[in-house]
C-alpha cells in the first residue's frame, strides 16, 4: 500500500508501488507556496497523492517539478493543470515526442515490437489504466537550462539538470533547509537500450554532480530511499566498477576480481549486476 511520510518540517512523500510502476512522488510545503516533485503516472496516481496530503490540510501545489520524461513521472500532469509545470528544456523536447502516440494496447504492442517502447513500461502502462485509457500528454511550462531555485517561504528548492545513463534530461531537486536530495531515477542505469548498461563518462559525470549537494536524505524513485552513508557506498561501487570497466576494458572477469580486492569479500548480487551493465554499456559505446 501507498504510504504517505513526512521528513523534517516541510518534506512529505508518498511510497512507490512496483507492480504498476508508480513512482514516489514528493511535496515540499512552504510557508507561502507548494511544490510537487513528479506528476505520476496517471491522473488517479497523482490524485491519491493530493487527497492524502489534504487529510493533512496541504493544499495543492503552485509548482510541479517533472525530474524526466519517462511516463511514470508525466502521465498524472493531466490531473495538476493549476499548478505551474517546471522541466527541464530537454524533458520538454523529449516529452515532445510522445504527444502524438497512441496508448492502446496494440499501439504500445507495435511500438515494443518496433524497439521504441519497452515490454516493461508496456506491461505497467496496461495495469496502471486498465481498459479505460485516456491518457493525455502536456507539455511543462516552465523550462530551464541547468539550474533554478525557488523560495516556497522557509524552505528552497534547487532544481538542477543532472543527467546520467537513466534519462540525459534528467534533473534533480534539493531541499535546502532539510538536506533532502531527491534522486529520482537518476543513478539508475539506462533501461531503454537493448541491454541495461551503464556508461563510464555519464555515470562520473553525475556523481560528479550530485557530489555537490550536501544532502543528508536521498529520495530513490522506485527503491528505499537512503542515508548519506548508503549513497556514499553506492556512487564508490559505480565510481570504482566504472574506473575498473575503462582500465580493464571491458573484461568481466578482470573487473570482478579488481573489485573484490578492492572491497575484500565476495561480490553480491547487485555489485555483479552493475558490473555487467558497466560491460554492458563498454560493448555499445564500442559498437558506435
Ligand atoms: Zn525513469
Amino acid at each position: 500500500m501507498q504510504q504517505l511520510k513526512r521528513i523534517g518540517s516541510s518534506f512529505w512523500y508518498m511510497t512507490p508501488v512496483s507492480e504498476t510502476d508508480r513512482p514516489t512522488l514528493g511535496m515540499v510545503v512552504g510557508t507561502e507556496m507548494n511544490l510537487m516533485i513528479d506528476a505520476g503516472n496517471s491522473d488517479a496516481h497523482a490524485r491519491l497523492f493530493l487527497e492524502k496530503l489534504g487529510e493533512h490540510n496541504i493544499s495543492k501545489p503552485d509548482f510541479v517539478a517533472i525530474t524526466h520524461w519517462h511516463w511514470d513521472h508525466i502521465f498524472g500532469m493531466s490531473a495538476l493543470k493549476d499548478s505551474l509545470s517546471i522541466s527541464s528544456l530537454e524533458t520538454k523536447k523529449e516529452i515532445n515526442k510522445l504527444t502524438d502516440y497512441e496508448w492502446t494496447d496494440k499501439a504500445l504492442d507495435e511500438r515494443v515490437k518496433e524497439g521504441t517502447e519497452i515490454e516493461f513500461c508496456a506491461t505497467c502502462i496496461k495495469k496502471e489504466y486498465g481498459e479505460e485509457r485516456n491518457i493525455q500528454i502536456h507539455l511543462p511550462k516552465l523550462t530551464f537550462d541547468k539550474q533554478l531555485e525557488i523560495d516556497l517561504g522557509d524552505v528552497t528548492c534547487v532544481l538542477k539538470h543532472v543527467g546520467g545513463d537513466h534519462a540525459q534530461d534528467a534533473i534533480v531537486v534539493y531541499i535546502k533547509e532539510e538536506k533532502i536530495l531527491f534522486l529520482n531515477d537518476s543513478i539508475y542505469p539506462d533501461i531503454f537500450s537493448s541491454k541495461n548498461n551503464y556508461t563510464s563518462k555519464r555515470t562520473l559525470k553525475l556523481i560528479e554532480e550530485l557530489e555537490t549537494f550536501d544532502a543528508e536524505t536521498y529520495i530513490l524513485s522506485h527503491s528505499e530511499n537512503m542515508n548519506r552513508n548508503e549513497f556514499l557506498q553506492e556512487i564508490e561501487l559505480l565510481k570504482a566498477v566504472g574506473f575498473y570497466t575503462e582500465t580493464y576494458e571491458g573484461d568481466a572477469e578482470k573487473i570482478k576480481s579488481e573489485y573484490k580486492q578492492t572491497v575484500n569479500r565476495e561480490l553480491n548480487e547487485d555489485e555483479l549486476e552493475t558490473i555487467e551493465y558497466f560491460i554492458n554499456g563498454y560493448e555499445m559505446d564500442k559498437e558506435l
